[in-house]
This record gives structure tokens, sequence and C-alpha cells, in this order.
């Protein structure tokens, strides 16, 4: 029952984009109606609402699903997770790589739990920083370990189409807890993902 109410709730939503977007490619001068518009509106509220639908999920519940008990307390690293999101400030994507690393503390997690809680922060409206501290959170208060790492560098449609003379920067945003705020543990951790960092 509560299934179907959302899913009305997001049919509506979905068909009050489709007549924004309607509205927006009229405002741009274009004609909505003719063959290759036609159908725009529908395909462009279906991507958003797929680009954003990280706000319906829960990243921790994902992670809570896969954790096992293990004593293993060595580096966990998975790097070159792709990502995409869209930058809230004007709704254009950015993209680029992940890496993740933890030490653990008596509980690890299913390795693809990583890049799946990556896409449900990264599915919003963001700002990069915002969604690396998000992850970094996550994933240290829900399995609680010795330390947490992600880096996350990536390219912004914002900078590189709009003109600014960046064209091909690279946005590097980190954020560490406990043990990465050692030199040491960090340096092994960014020598590992090839990342420069100050
Ligand atoms: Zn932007």
């Amino acid at each position: 029952m509560e299934q179907l109410n959302t899913e009305e709730f997001e049919n509506q939503v979905t068909q009050k984009l489709v007549e924004n977007y309607e509205l927006i490619i009229r405002e741009l001068g274009e004609d909505p109606f003719r063959e290759g518009l036609a159908k725009t509106p529908e395909r462009a509220a279906k991507a958003m609402k797929f680009l954003t639908q990280g706000y319906d999920q829960d990243a921790e519940a994902i992670l809570r699903s896969a954790m096992f008990r293990e004593d293993y307390s060595e580096m966990v690293l998975v790097k070159d997770i792709e990502v995409y999101s869209l930058c809230e400030h004007h709704l254009l994507p950015f993209y680029g790589k992940a890496h993740v690393a933890y030490i653990p503390n008596g509980y690890i997690v299913g390795l693809s739990k990583i890049p799946r809680v990556i896409e449900v922060f990264a599915r919003r409206l963001q700002v990069q920083e915002r969604m690396t501290d998000q992850i970094l959170k996550c994933i240290d208060q829900t399995i609680k370990p010795l330390g947490v790492a992600v880096v996350i560098e990536a390219r912004h449609m914002c900078m590189m189409m709009r003109g600014v003379q960046k064209q091909n920067s690279i946005t590097t945003t980190s954020a560490f807890t406990g043990e990465f705020q050692r030199v040491e543990t960090r340096s092994e951790f960014l020598n590992l993902i090839g990342a420069k960092l100050y």
C-alpha cells in the first residue's frame, strides 16, 4: 500500500518535471513539439529522476547489509571507482574517480558495497566537497573502523563547458579520519592510489 503511494507520488513529480522541461525548452526558443524534441521533456524528467535517486536510498543500511566480523586489520582499499554526479550550482555533471580506504576494527564490509555507497551520495544535487565528507562519515559511523580515507578526483562540466580557462583541470577533494590522520598511513594510502595531494 505504502509502496503504491510512493509510486503515485513519483509519477506526479515526474509529470511536473515533464511540464517544466517543456517550458524550459520553449523558453529557450525551441519548439517542444517538433519531432526530435517531442519526447524530450519526458526523457529529461526520467533522466533527472534517475540521476537524483540517491535521495531515496539509505547508504548506512547498504553497508549494514554486508558487514562481517573479521580480525583483518590492514588497510582495505577500493580505488578508481567511477563517480557521476550533478553540481548543485549549475545542474551540470561532474565525474571522475573515487578512492576509498579503511582500516577494519573488527568488521569488514562486502567490497561491492563501497561503490554503492558512493552512488547513493553521487545521485543527488551535490558539491564535491560535501559528497566526500558524506561518504567518509557514512563508512566511519557504520563500520566504526580505525580510520577512513576518501579521495575524489573529478572534472566539472560547469567549468569545462562555460568558457572558464581551466578546461582540463581536475578538482581533488579528500577527507580522513583516525589512523589516516597519521602522516605515514596517509602517505601509504596516497602512494597506493597514485594521487598527489599537497
Ligand atoms: Zn557547477
